[in-house]
């Protein structure tokens, strides 16, 4: 079957989403591929928080915050690897594309903000539900409603590419049909990162093998930097792979019970009932430090007040249930009941417990720094949480300039090819800064669509 359309996206996870939208709000005929039979990706079974600065919640709290301080941020969080004019134009514009998804897509907002690791100030938006799905829900509905559709179980499979280099189209397949789609204008790919593909994992990061877990959906497997790549993309950072520190043990899934160490409330041990990392710390620093730990794994300790301040209940309870059911996670009307659960030294654990009490009455933790103390261990029920790190997010990718524009080996534009989100490298670094992914997926997603419609 050969196909004609002015814009090609592959990829229907948020990054494609928003460029579609926006290449059809711009006045090109869009089509969107998806491999997997649901759109979404890991945009869906992510958090999606969106860390953005000057955004009106930091107004109402009195948060200070900058442009400049998101640039900072990010960049030294990325271990200075990031491409400081690609982090310019995420931290310019994710307000932007915050209330972009908030006016244009529906997106609703909670109330409040979170503070993740490695950002100065508290400055991430949470979505309804503290889930993806309030973002991919809203922005297919919104392609819906633009006329757009999103092709699913169809796979891309190869770029095609005219005399001049230029890339003029995309062969894509689904159970029964080949399909050719040329494209008048330009193809994005948006296709995610490669966390679910151990052999490209351990082809550019031999650490990250197969003993190593997955957060991410079996579509992240690289095949838009494959693609990319066959056509004579530069690559960038490949190497760079974060893992989560806070995943099911049993699965590698993310543990979204890990909202009550964003949000402050807790802390966290090992086997001998001691406390070893700062909990707000960076995602590459926790895991590495759990992956040392007894058994590879840490313990979470929240009291019943740090229980409902995280909204653990509204927000994740078929998570919770799954927990109590695999064992991975203990309520008790005592620290020491839930500590012997784990066999967790229960003795240890309530000294730390009352020395991270005495930090919080002080405001401040000499043993780790932790940036934020909201509250104490100390109104039962306890409940302790059990976890491994997994790999999370592939920062390296296809090389993009500021107009989300595909670069060759030679540093020359790839003409008729745009590349957006998680697929791309340089503008995460060597680690990506929790909360910075939605902002990146939307911004440059955003801004492939727009171009790529010229
Ligand atoms: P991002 O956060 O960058 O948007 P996601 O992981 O959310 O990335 O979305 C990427 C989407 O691309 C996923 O839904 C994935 O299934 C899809 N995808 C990956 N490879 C292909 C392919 N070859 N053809 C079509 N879709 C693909």
């Amino acid at each position: 079957v050969i196909k004609t359309h002015d814009v090609v996206v592959i990829g229907a996870g948020g990054a494609g989403l928003s460029a579609a939208i926006e290449a059809k709000a711009a006045g090109a005929d869009v089509i969107v591929l998806e491999k997997m039979p649901m759109a979404g990706g890991n945009t869906l079974i992510s958090g999606a928080e969106y860390a953005c600065s000057n955004n009106w919640l930091q107004k109402k709290e009195g948060i200070e915050d900058s442009i400049e301080l998101h640039i900072q941020d990010t960049l030294k969080g990325g271990d200075n690897k990031g491409n400081e004019e690609l982090v310019r134009v995420l931290a310019e514009n994710a307000l932007a594309g915050a209330e972009w998804l908030r006016d244009e897509v529906g997106v609703v907002w909670e109330d409040e903000l979170m503070f993740f690791g490695g950002h100065s100030v508290k400055r991430s938006l949470v979505p309804a539900g503290a889930s993806g799905k309030e973002i991919i829900t809203k922005q297919l509905a919104k392609a819906e409603s633009m006329g757009i559709s999103v092709l699913l179980n169809t796979k891309a499979t190869d770029l095609i590419v005219d005399e001049n280099g230029k890339v003029v189209g995309v062969k894509a397949e689904d159970e029964k049909t080949n399909y050719t789609f040329n494209t008048n204008k330009a193809v994005i790919i948006a296709s995610g990162g490669f966390g679910s593909n151990i052999e490209m994992r351990k082809k550019y990061n031999p650490d990250i093998d197969e003993t190593i877990l997955s957060t991410n959906s079996t579509g992240s497997t690289g095949d838009g930097i494959t693609m990319a790549e066959k056509v004579g993309a530069d690559l960038v950072g490949m190497e760079y792979i974060q893992t989560y520190p806070i995943c099911d043990p049993l699965t590698g899934t993310l543990l979204y019970y890990d909202d009550a160490r964003l949000y402050g409330h807790t802390v966290i041990v090992n086997k001998e009932g001691k406390r070893f990392v700062e909990e707000l710390g960076r995602r590459d620093v926790m895991s590495m430090a759990i992956k040392a730990q007894t058994g590879h794994v840490c313990y979470e300790l929240i009291d019943q007040k740090g229980f409902e301040a995280s909204k653990l209940q509204e927000n994740h309870e078929p998570e919770l249930d799954y927990l109590y059911k695999n064992d991975l996670l203990v309520k008790a009307d005592t620290i020491k009941e839930a500590a012997e659960f784990f066999g967790i030294d229960a003795v240890e654990l309530q000294k730390t417990v009352d020395k991270y009490n005495g930090y919080v009455a002080d405001g401040k933790d000499p043993e780790f720094n932790k940036r934020s103390l909201p509250s104490t261990i100390e109104v039962g029920p306890f409940y302790i949480l059990k976890a491994t790190p997994a790999v999370h997010h592939t920062m390296g990718g296809i090389k993009i300039n500021t107009k989300a524009q595909v670069l060759n080996k030679e540093g020359n534009v790839i003409e008729g090819l745009y590349a957006a989100g998680e697929v791309t490298g340089g503008v995460q670094g060597a680690n990506r800064l929790g909360s910075n992914a939605l902002a990146d997926i939307t911004v440059f997603g955003r801004i492939a669509g727009q171009n790529a419609a010229k």
